[in-house]
């Protein structure tokens, strides 16, 4: 044992913790008797849990704890008393602290003196409740135990909500952060002079095909680091992409020439020296209500400009720049097309056991033939079919050939297995989802059980009442609910948990991520941890080497998806790739 930990331990005991740098956990203890928190701080007096020591918080009403809990950070658990100056008063707090002050992350154990006072089960759910306890079992071992594990689902939280907000290899906000903060800046109003800009590095993706993607993702943390030096804090920096940084602060500071002129010396990667160009795209105008989300979506429109003139250029957006929407408009009008001649048709991509390595089901994918053989990507048209509200027809179409399908190759003598379909939000809040829903169930005849419907994760966070709503309709036709993307969107675990969902689709960019040196499949192991505690299934998409395969295995990883195993295949590939592989031990 190493006697100078040995000693901090010792020493930590008895200082105030908030003078030493070492972390601890912050612990309020709530209760109207003063001999509780006696009992409490005494029975946790000099335990250390998950690497760090205990820091007691006390309040001895309500009123107390709900000020306390304004005016400090990092709390992780509250010991509440259930009965203080009145029967409810702690359930009330309970309240205030999850509605009111949105204190979504500090976990919640409840304590009474009288076991009549349990909370009902759906305010345990309801209000993210980790654990009931009577004040009897506030014994030493117990209370280690159940704080210990509201502590662990704390931590759990935490990583999940960070992962959520912030870019771990530039150590940076992400999109959505960005988003978040230009718009607290912009309703601040302190924004008349500010601009927002999307920064590109030039040639990216040819750097990491060149010379592969560690020495991408240096480069990158090389080119946060520099614009966040020079650039100052006055500047809201932001990875919003692969490799386009979002940047927010006032004109002066973010005058594109100044900041393009940044890219001038070279950037030292791993002992080379590497020169690259950026472009740039910005907006100003910020007055009058602007959200984040446009003022991106102008910088955009000006980044693609600037990228078409010439590389290490910039343009500012003007609203004369209808050259984007005219093409959306000739798009439009190709894809009705399209559907009237019949050029759209679905493609199936195998779900696999990882472990067993036999399929599972497959993933309707949506294909657009051109007349030249050329194919336009879903993810061109598909946004394009949301936004004039033909996703409706579109994803009825959709959904109806994949049941088919799947009874097809029942018909073939072929294993039952689940078809994936994927639904956009368009389609969801459609008035008449349901409905639809269940004619096409009736009309083709396939089993609900087979079925499976896909939603993004920004859209099951989406206005959870409503989601909550239909999701447990959807479920209770016997259809399973599968949430795709994970890991890109906004997940409070709290909402997570009250989504009757039966799957979590580790997104393709936490698959990559797994050869990256930096990141190393952090977040998909996270994932895979929440889905074993949430009691879901996992499945990873983009599995394209067997090295991923294995890894996520590994990880406990039930189900994959993706090239090593097949690329989308036609109706009749698919029927040859099955009876292929059922020989196959
Ligand atoms: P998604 O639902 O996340 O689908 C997975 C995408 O990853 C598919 O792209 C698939 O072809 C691709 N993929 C699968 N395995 C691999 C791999 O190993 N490596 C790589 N690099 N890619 C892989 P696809 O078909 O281009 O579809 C893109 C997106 O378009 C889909 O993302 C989905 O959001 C949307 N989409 C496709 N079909 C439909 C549809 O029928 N309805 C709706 N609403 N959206 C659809
Ligand atoms: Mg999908
Ligand atoms: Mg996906």
């Amino acid at each position: 044992m190493n006697t100078d930990t040995d000693t901090l331990d010792f020493l930590d005991d008895e200082s105030d913790a908030g003078a030493t740098k070492e972390l601890v956990w912050r612990l309020m203890i709530v209760d109207d008797e003063p001999d509780v928190h006696r009992a409490t701080t005494f029975a946790l007096s000099g335990i250390r849990i998950l690497g760090r020591s205990l820091q007691f918080l006390h309040a001895y009403s309500a009123k107390e704890a709900t000020a306390l809990l304004q005016s400090e950070t990092d709390v992780a658990v509250v010991l509440l008393d259930v009965v203080m100056e009145r029967e409810d008063a702690g359930l009330a707090l309970v309240k205030t602290i999850r509605k009111d002050l949105k204190l979504s992350e500090v976990r919640i154990i409840l304590r009474t003196g009288q076991p009549g006072y349990a909370p009902e089960i759906e305010t345990i759910h309801d209000f993210d409740i980790n654990d009931y306890k009577t004040k009897s079992e506030l014994t030493r071992t117990k209370l280690y135990a159940t704080v210990t594990a509201a502590l662990r689902a704390y931590e759990q939280i935490r990583k999940l909500d960070e992962m959520a907000f912030y870019d771990r290899l530039c150590s940076l906000p992400n999109r959505n952060k960005f988003i978040d903060l230009s718009d607290e800046r912009l309703s601040a109003s302190r924004s008349l002079d500010d601009v927002i800009a999307i920064l590109d590095v030039d040639d990216f993706s040819e750097i990491n095909d060149a010379l592969g993607h560690q020495q991408g993702d240096r480069l990158l943390q090389a080119v946060a680091e520099r614009l966040k030096l020079e650039l100052g804090p006055e500047v809201i920096l932001a990875r919003i992409g692969g490799d386009t940084f979002g940047l927010m602060g006032p004109s002066r500071i973010l005058d594109p020439v100044t900041v393009l002129s940044l890219f001038r010396s070279p950037f030292t990667v791993h002992g080379d020296s590497m020169v690259v160009t950026a472009s740039m795209g910005l907006t100003q105008n910020l007055g009058n209500g602007v959200q984040g989300r446009d003022a991106l979506k102008d910088a955009n429109i000006a980044l693609k400009l600037a990228k078409k003139n010439r590389r290490g250029s910039f343009v500012m957006f003007s609203t004369e720049m209808g050259t984007d929407i005219r093409e959306r408009v000739r798009l439009l009008q190709a894809l009705r097309h399209a559907v009237e001649s019949e050029r759209l048709f679905v493609v199936y991509q195998p779900q696999i056991n990882l472990r067993s390595g036999k399929i599972v089901g497959v993933e309707a994918l949506i294909r657009w033939r051109n007349e030249d053989s050329t194919f336009v990507p879903p993810d061109r048209f598909i946004p394009l079919a949301e936004a004039s509200g033909m996703i409706v027809a579109i994803g009825d179409w959709v959904l109806r050939v994949s049941c088919l399908e799947q009874l097809r190759l029942k018909t073939l003598g072929l294993p039952d297995i689940r078809m994936s379909v994927n639904v956009s939000q368009i389609q969801f809040r459609h008035p008449e989802f349901l409905t639809k829903l269940s004619a096409a169930l009736r009309d083709t005849g396939i089993n609900p059980k087979h079925l499976e419907l896909e939603i993004t994760e920004s859209v099951a966070m989406e206005d959870p009442g409503f989601m909550l709503d239909i999701l447990h309709r959807v479920r209770a036709m016997g259809i399973s609910i599968a949430i795709d993307d994970f890991g890109t969107g906004y997940s409070s675990l709290s909402h997570l948990r009250q989504l009757p969902i039966d799957r979590l689709k580790i997104d393709r960019a936490f698959v990559t991520e797994l050869n990256h040196e930096v990141l190393g499949g952090h977040i998909a192991s996270m994932v895979i941890e929440l889905g074993r505690n949430l009691n879901l299934t996992v499945i990873a998409e983009g599995i394209e080497d067997a090295g991923q395969a294995q890894t996520l295995l590994n990880m406990g990883c039930h189900e994959g998806q993706g090239y090593l195993y097949a690329k989308p295949l036609t109706s009749q590939q698919l029927v040859q790739w099955i009876q292929a592989h059922s020989d196959t031990p």
